[in-house]
């Protein structure tokens, strides 16, 4: 079976967010989750300060804190690394959230919408769409997935349950398809794909490149790789996103 992961090459990211929005518009997620995050940060001191970018999704951790904590078995590891939430289990009391260190994990506090990022019938957003309307429910609460058949949390949004990027799930399951912010950016600056395939596409980029992931040394074992220069520890992030909750 194949095992996911994901490769960020920080080199290439522009920071243009391209893929945070693929990501709200294939999930529907609301205002302000992000299951993508794109900072922008400015690192060293005038004149010499630099601009830089780090995508941040859930990395997928292969020795989770998340699931760990998790006091009903609710935030699961499933056998191809996703790390996914058991809606129908979570009793929404966010130790999952205390517990990441990647900040990932969004909290649902209201019933679930459609259309509740963008207003698809607005004039201006038909126009960019040419009428085209994406599906809103993903993952589809009502559909068990993977071999272990269970309904993971997404889009569909369940009130009061903890929501976080599924690698795509609805797109991934099964070993085809990728990620909407693989598919989307425009600098190919993501990758998807099995890490336990030598000859894959993210095993040859981790090999030829130099690949770190973060924050290693707290031992969470992400499934998501950088390729490029580390972040230093002194950044200021600019350009925050401002969205009600
Ligand atoms: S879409 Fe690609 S280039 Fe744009 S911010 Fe995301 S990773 Fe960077
Ligand atoms: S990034 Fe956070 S939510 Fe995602 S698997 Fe790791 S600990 Fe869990």
């Amino acid at each position: 079976m194949a095992r996911y992961g994901m490769v960020i090459d920080l080199e290439r990211c522009q920071g243009c967010r391209a893929c945070m929005e693929a990501c709200k518009v294939e999930n529907n997620t609301p205002q302000a989750a992000f299951w993508m995050y794109v900072f922008r940060f400015e690192e060293g001191e005038f004149p010499n300060t630099k601009i830089r970018f780090l995508p941040r999704p859930c990395q997928h951790c292969d020795n989770a804190p998340c699931v760990k904590v998790c006091p009903v078995g609710a935030r699961y590891k499933r056998q191809d690394g996703i790390v996914a939430t058991d809606w129908e289990r979570c009793i929404g009391c966010r130790y999952c959230q205390v517990a990441c260190p990647y900040g990932v994990n969004n909290f649902n506090w209201k019933a679930p919408e459609k259309n509740q990022y963008l207003d698809w019938k607005d004039k201006d957003i038909q126009t960019a769409s040419n009428g085209a309307v994406p599906p809103y429910d993903n993952p589809d609460l009502d559909k068990p997935y993977g071999p272990e058949r269970r309904k993971i949390a997404g889009s569909g949004h369940a009130k009061g349950v903890i929501e976080k990027c599924t690698f795509c799930v609805q797109r991934t399951d099964g070993g085809s398809g990728t990620t909407a912010c693989a598919n989307i950016c425009p600098a190919s600056a993501i990758h998807f794909g099995d890490l336990d395939d030598p000859n894959s596409k993210v095993s040859q980029l981790i090999k030829s490149r130099r690949a770190f992931r973060l924050l290693e040394e707290w031992n969470t074992e992400p499934r998501v790789y950088y390729l490029g220069e580390p972040p230093s520890v002194k950044v200021r992030e600019i350009e925050k996103v401002k969205a009600k909750v």
